[in-house]
C-alpha cells in the first residue's frame, strides 16, 4: 500500500503538456514531432489545458486572420494560467512576429520558432529551472538549425493511426508577391532522401495506410540540389521502400513545377492515388503576372489535360485568392471562366489579405473589402454545381474507403478523393471498424460528400 502511494506520487511528478495546433497540415506535422519528443522525454500528454504543466500553442501566422486567431487562443490560455504553469507560443506566428506577440499576450513564458522546435525539451527544462520576468525567445534566424537535425529527431510515430503526414521539405523559393512564407521560413530545403525512406518504413510498420506528402511546395523537392524531377524520383523510391502503404497522397503542388514525369510516375504506381492538390491562386494571366506566379494558362491547361488523360477519375483540388490588388471585374470573370473550363473537383478560396513586408502590400488599386467578399461568395456559388457534377459521376462506382469514425448506424469514411480535414466524406450506411479500409458502392452525391453502402450489400438501383 505504502509502495503504491510512493509510485503514484512519483508518477504525478512527471510533467504534463497540452499541445494545441492551429493552421495547416504542415503545422500538424511539426506538432507530432513536438509531441513525440516530449513523450520520449517522459512528459505525458493531456487534452485538458487546466491540468497541464506546460501549455503549447503551435501557432499559424500566414495571414492576418490566422494571426488574430493565434493571439486570441494564447490570450485565453494566459487568462486561465495557474501559478507555475508555462505557456509557450511555437510555430509560424512566433517565428514571424517574435517580440510583438509578447506585447499582445500577457503571461507568455516562451517563444520557439519553426526550425527550432527540435529543442523543445531543453527549452522547457530551461524555463522550468529558471524563473524569469521576461519571456524566453528561441527564434534562430532561418537556417540556423539544420533541417536534417529536425528530421533525425523524429524517431518514432504514434501507433494506431491510419493516416500520417510526411513533410518532404520546408521553406519555399517561389516569388509569390502576396506570400509571407519565404520571409520567415526561408528558401526551400529538401529533407534527405534516406530520412524520408526511413520515416516511411516506420509509418508502414506502425500500421499507417495512407501517407500524405506535404511541404510548402512538394513539387520543389530536390530543386535545392539542382534536380527538376526530384519528386517523381522520390515517389518511386518511397513506394518501393514502403510497399504496404495503400495510398500515397500529394498536397501543395506548384503549377510551374508539375512535370510530365510526375504524371508518368503517378500513372505507373496505383498506390500513388490520382489526387493532386495544386493551389493555383488565380486563373487570369494578368492577375497571375502581378502575383508573380506562373501565368502561362495554356501550358497549365495542357498539363491538366495530360494528368486527367493518364489517370482515369483523377482528382484536382485547388485554392484561389480573390480581390487581389488590381483585379478587375474582367479578370475575376476570367477566373470564373477558367474554373468553368477546368471543372475542378474541389476548389476553395480566400479573400486577399495584404500582409506587411510582401510586395503585394504596396500594390496600387487595392480592392475594397465589400467587393472582395462579394467575389468570394460568387466564386463559391459558381463552384458548387461543378463539385456536385463531379461527385455525381462517382455514383454507381466502387471505391475503397478509410473509416474515420462510426456511430448511429453510419460510418464517416474517406475515399482517395478526400484529403483528411480538407475535403468531404463518404457516408456509409453501416457502422464499420474505425481505421479499416473497406470497399463501398457509391449510391448518392451531394456538393461535398458522397453516400455509399458496403460493397457486399445489395444496392437498390432506382
Ligand atoms: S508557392 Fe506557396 S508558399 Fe511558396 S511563395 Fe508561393 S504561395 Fe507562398
Amino acid at each position: 500500500m505504502g509502495k503504491k502511494k510512493r509510485r503514484t506520487r512519483r508518477e504525478s511528478k512527471q510533467p504534463s503538456f497540452f499541445l494545441l495546433t492551429l493552421g495547416c497540415p504542415k503545422n500538424e506535422f511539426d506538432s507530432e514531432g513536438i509531441s513525440e519528443m516530449l513523450l520520449q522525454a517522459r512528459y505525458h500528454s493531456t487534452p485538458d489545458p487546466a491540468a497541464a504543466d506546460v501549455m503549447i500553442v503551435n501557432t499559424c501566422g500566414f495571414l492576418q486572420a490566422a494571426k488574430d486567431e493565434s493571439i486570441q487562443t494564447l490570450r485565453e490560455l494566459a487568462a486561465s494560467k495557474r501559478k507555475n504553469q508555462l505557456l509557450i507560443a511555437a510555430g509560424c506566428m512566433a517565428q514571424r512576429f517574435g517580440a510583438e506577440v509578447t506585447q499582445q499576450v500577457d503571461g507568455l513564458d516562451g517563444l520557439i520558432g519553426t526550425r527550432s522546435w527540435a529543442d523543445i525539451v531543453p527549452f522547457i527544462q530551461n524555463l522550468r529551472a529558471n524563473k524569469r520576468p521576461e519571456p524566453l525567445f528561441h527564434l534562430p534566424e532561418t537556417g540556423d538549425v539544420p533541417l536534417e537535425t529536425v528530421a533525425l529527431n523524429r524517431q518514432q510515430v504514434n501507433p494506431g493511426r491510419t493516416s500520417a503526414y510526411l513533410k518532404i521539405s520546408d521553406g519555399c523559393s517561389a516569388p509569390c508577391a502576396f506570400c509571407t512564407i519565404p520571409g520567415f521560413k526561408g528558401l526551400n530545403r529538401s529533407r534527405p532522401r534516406e530520412h524520408l525512406l526511413a520515416e516511411a518504413r516506420r509509418l508502414q510498420d506502425s500500421g499507417v495506410q495512407e501517407i500524405i506528402l506535404i511541404a510548402q511546395d512538394t513539387t520543389a523537392y530536390g530543386r535545392d540540389w539542382g534536380q527538376t524531377d526530384g519528386l517523381p524520383s522520390l515517389l518511386e523510391e518511397l513506394v518501393a521502400a514502403a510497399p504496404e502503404i495503400r495510398w500515397w497522397r500529394l498536397m501543395y503542388a506548384y503549377p510551374g513545377h508539375a512535370t510530365n514525369r510526375l504524371v508518368e510516375v503517378m500513372a505507373a504506381h496505383p498506390q500513388i492515388i490520382p489526387y493532386i492538390d495544386m493551389p493555383l491562386q488565380h486563373g487570369h494571366p494578368d492577375t497571375l503576372r502581378r502575383m508573380r506566379r506562373p501565368h502561362n494558362v495554356d501550358k497549365l491547361l495542357r498539363w491538366i489535360e495530360s494528368y486527367r488523360g493518364a489517370l482515369p477519375h483523377a482528382v484536382l483540388r485547388t485554392t484561389f485568392i480573390v480581390g487581389y490588388p488590381g483585379e478587375t471585374e474582367a479578370e475575376f470573370q476570367g477566373l470564373l471562366d477558367f474554373m468553368g473550363a477546368v471543372e475542378f473537383d474541389r476548389a476553395g478560396a480566400f479573400v486577399f489579405s495584404p500582409e506587411p513586408g510582401t510586395p503585394a502590400f504596396d500594390l496600387p488599386d487595392q480592392i475594397d473589402a465589400q467587393t472582395a467578399q462579394a467575389r468570394w461568395e460568387r466564386l463559391m456559388e459558381f463552384q458548387q454545381p461543378i463539385s456536385l457534377r463531379r461527385n455525381q459521376q462517382m455514383v454507381g462506382q466502387r471505391l475503397d474507403v478509410i473509416v474515420d469514425g462510426a456511430g448511429d448506424g453510419v460510418s464517416i469514411t474517406r475515399s482517395y478523393r478526400d484529403a483528411p480535414e480538407i475535403d468531404g466524406y463518404v457516408v456509409v450506411e453501416k457502422e464499420l471498424p474505425v481505421g479499416s479500409m473497406v470497399p463501398v458502392f457509391v449510391t448518392g452525391a451531394m456538393e461535398y460528400d458522397l453516400m455509399a453502402v458496403p460493397a457486399d450489400e445489395p444496392i437498390l438501383v432506382m
